[in-house]
């Protein structure tokens, strides 16, 4: 029990903020990642990938600190697919190559899937929570029941 005031200010869980890394002088905050550039751009830096039209292809994703764990290593390509063979994040490239003969999924499908059966999972603890109250209940009431029998019987 020491104290905790200048702890308790900031949350555990406060997510770093990523900053642009074309600002030079006060570096803003970033809005998107470019997983081709392997860079994160502030509102102003990221116009040109939405007016350019060879940038336009380019995978923006939320701003994320460890940009290069969403980059191949080995092609410097975005990982945009998961290969469920291996239960890791590939790149185009890499389902032409290594993982060619590999089950692989969109990345984004494979969140849907997985937070899906997350949701299952909850549901049915909810289900087996549900049920034993109503055991509950019907033990309760069968208690009742016999006791009310007995006064009954003792009439
Ligand atoms: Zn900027
Ligand atoms: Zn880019
Ligand atoms: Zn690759
Ligand atoms: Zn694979």
């Amino acid at each position: 029990m020491a104290s905790s005031s200048s702890s308790t200010r900031r949350l555990p869980n406060e997510s770093k903020m990523v900053l642009c890394d074309y600002c030079t002088e006060e570096q803003l905050e970033a809005l998107k990642s470019c997983l081709n550039c392997g860079v994160s751009f502030c509102h102003t830096h990221l116009i040109p990938h939405k007016t350019t039209a060879k940038l336009k292809n380019h995978k923006l994703i939320d701003p994320v600190e460890n940009l290069e764990e969403y980059i191949c290593q080995k092609h410097a390509t975005p990982l945009e697919l998961f290969c469920r063979d291996d239960q890791m994040c590939v790149c185009n490239f890499c389902t032409k190559g290594d993982h060619k003969t590999h089950n692989t999924v969109p990345i984004e499908e494979e969140t849907r899937v997985k937070k899906s059966q997350l949701g299952e999972t909850q549901a049915d603890i909810q289900k087996m929570i549900q049920t034993r109250q109503k055991k509950i209940q019907e033990l309760k009431s069968s208690v009742e029941l016999s006791k009310v029998s007995l006064i009954i019987n003792t009439i």
